[in-house]
């Protein structure tokens, strides 16, 4: 999963990126970068780590310009960590240059290199696909150029595209990732999460639509449509669950709103009727178990559990043994607050099940007279092929076992889960994505 942040006629626009990447950083931080334009002439710069490790004042101060994107990554694909992977991506294109920053995941790729003869790529991104294809395409105009391009593409994306004058924002038709559109004064801004226009003091706009190309210009806002075959829309429901930031508008609910509706809607479905301490698996499921305790019949809710701010989510570490390295470092219990109580677990989700039974052990070890966890998502049984890290069947704990098997590995007095009818009631509008809990994909996938 990844990020992605433009700044249009702004001062220093380099300053303005690193605070909109750094709002996003819990969406990826394996690597950062960014490109500006000053005058027509390029500049870029891309590291490892988070935003604050990557660019440095004199980074920064190297990024000249009113204009730019930038894009904070991480890599889906075991073969995908190379350090060439960073992006905005620079290429030359016609009279000038050009930088694409992309968050998505683009599931014809076998066929887009072949459409490319297997020429020799600098990066293993899919990113660099579209690039290519794009410098490659001879219509007069970049954006028609544009158009004909995705029209070769399948999958999820939602793209920055840098020229000398313009910033160009593209969402996939079937929206399955964020955009939107902020402002400030004359400044425009386009971000993967509105929370990184609070920081800017930038006003939310709006959203990108789904198959929206939105061009920006000195002349304004121009916007125009994607020719493509219709598809369903599919925005990803996981990005409103557990990846969004609770502060981030998200397909036009604040994340942490629609946690509490969630958590509430679990508890009336799996209550735990004579439970006594509710706390979350911070800080993900935070929200969703302030909406598991509001009605008081399943305990009361309580900051049991601290998280380190110093570790980042375990879900986002790129190897299984860092990830459950981090775990045991990650949660500090709060022994008074379970010790001789029935304690209520509430979490987002089980993916892999790496983190759960070291919680549900620790409590334990505090003397909880009994532990009960649940879970606001329902079980996820199928991958992700649209850019979220549950790559393969075989990781997905949910694809093995029964509830009662993972109840047990857990070592949990009850396990619960909400339904998916029940999660598909809370947006009853339609036009999400549940592919990795039931299977079927609204967007083709990799054959
Ligand atoms: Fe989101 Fe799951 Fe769909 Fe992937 S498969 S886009 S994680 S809902």
């Amino acid at each position: 999963m990844c990020a992605i942040f433009g700044a249009f006629n702004v001062d220093r626009a380099s300053e303005k990126i690193y605070f909109g990447l750094h709002a996003q950083q819990h969406r990826a931080k394996e690597y950062a970068g960014m490109a500006v334009s000053d005058n027509g002439e390029f500049y870029q710069y891309a590291g490892p780590g988070i935003v604050q490790n990557v660019f440095s004042e004199k980074e920064l101060h190297g990024l000249p310009g009113r204009i730019g994107v930038g894009h904070i990554r991480y890599s889906t694909v075991e073969d995908d960590k190379s350090l060439n992977n960073t992006q905005p991506i620079v290429a030359n294109y016609r009279n000038g240059k050009i930088a694409i920053a992309h968050n998505g995941n683009l599931t014809n790729v076998r066929e887009l290199r072949q459409s490319l003869n297997n020429q020799k790529l600098f990066t293993s991104m899919d990113t660099e696909l579209l690039l290519r294809l794009l410098c490659l395409d001879d219509s007069t105009e970049l954006i028609e150029g544009l158009k004909k391009t995705l029209t070769k593409a399948q999958g999820t994306y939602t793209l920055l595209f840098l020229l000398p004058d313009r910033l160009i924002a593209v969402r996939d038709p079937s929206g399955n990732r964020p955009l939107s559109l902020g402002q400030r004064g004359k400044s425009w801004f386009v971000s993967s999460e509105t929370c990184a226009f609070d920081i800017l003091e930038v006003d939310f706009v709006r959203d990108i639509s789904p198959g929206e190309i939105l061009i920006i210009s000195q002349k304004g806002l121009e916007s125009g449509t994607l020719c493509l075959p219709s598809i369903p829309l599919a925005r990803c429901i996981f990005e409103k669950i557990y990846y969004g930031l609770p502060a981030s508008l998200i397909f036009g609910e604040y994340a942490s709103e629609f946690r509490k509706r969630l958590g509430s809607r679990l508890e009336e479905v799996c209550p735990v009727l004579g439970g006594q301490a509710v706390m979350s698996v911070p800080d993900s499921a935070n929200f969703i178990a302030e909406g598991y305790a509001s009605s008081g019949r399943s305990g009361k809710l309580t900051s049991g559990i601290l998280r380190s701010h110093y570790i980042g989510r375990t879900f986002i570490e790129p190897t299984p043994e860092q990830r459950e390295l981090k775990v045991k470092r990650k949660f500090q219990l709060v022994k008074p607050e379970v010790a001789g109580k029935s304690v209520v677990l509430v979490d987002d989700s089980i993916v892999r099940l790496n983190t759960m039974p070291s919680i549900v052990r620790m409590i334990r070890g505090a003397k909880a007279k009994e532990v009960h966890v649940r879970i606001a998502c329902p079980p996820i049984t199928n991958p992700c092929y649209y850019g979220i890290d549950m790559p393969t069947t075989v990781e997905l704990a949910a694809a093995k076992m029964s509830i009662e098997q993972m109840r047990i590995v857990i070592g949990a007095d009850s396990l619960g889960f909400l339904p998916l009818a029940e999660l598909q009631k809370l947006s009853p509008e339609g036009g999400y994505c549940y592919a990795c809990m039931n299977g079927e994909y609204p967007v083709p996938i990799p054959q």
